[in-house]
């Protein structure tokens, strides 16, 4: 999957327009040659679990996977759109957002589900990429949803010829 930054919030709900959009830029993003299981190390496509979106189950060993382990956004309630959208917020014209501003602007019921995703995504974004697997994401989205240098180039990339 190509993925391209989007330069406007129109741009961005034709990149996301939804949930499936989402799990599929995480699952994508992780495993850019497909999907391999951390558990057993085989590489091989997972089992979907309908009612269980953010889930990959290894056919092996029968391990269920999730897409948002190791992210600012593992065991959230909210969905990953609000996550995507809040970083794109972040990223592009509105330094400085409070979160009752988010709150608003994703709808949320609750200031501080806000609050929580607005403070996540600043410790993340202020540290280098490398500096923890859990905080790898929200640099991932700063750079990939919002322009800047290509995350993992020279590693996984397939040449097609
Ligand atoms: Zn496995």
């Amino acid at each position: 999957m190509k993925t391209h930054h989007p330069q406007s919030l129109f741009d961005f709900l034709k990149l996301f327009p939804g949930e499936p959009e989402c799990i599929a830029y995480l699952e994508t993003t992780r495993w850019t040659n497909g999907f391999t299981c951390p558990e057993c190390g085989i590489s091989d496509t997972a089992q979907r679990i309908a009612t269980r979106p953010r889930i990959l189950r290894c056919r092996h060993c029968h391990k269920d996977i999730s897409l948002t382990a190791g992210t600012i956004m593992h065991a959230t309630r909210t969905s990953l759109q609000a996550w995507f959208l809040a970083a794109y917020l972040m990223t592009s014209k509105t330094p400085g957002m409070s979160a009752l501003q988010l709150q608003r602007q994703l709808g949320l019921s609750r200031y501080e589900t806000a609050f929580q995703i607005l403070h996540k995504l600043r410790v993340g974004m202020v540290r280098p990429s490398r500096d923890s697997i859990g905080l790898d994401w929200p640099v991932e989205v700063d750079e990939t949803l919002v322009g800047g240098r290509t995350r993992g180039k020279g590693r996984g990339v397939v040449t097609s010829q």
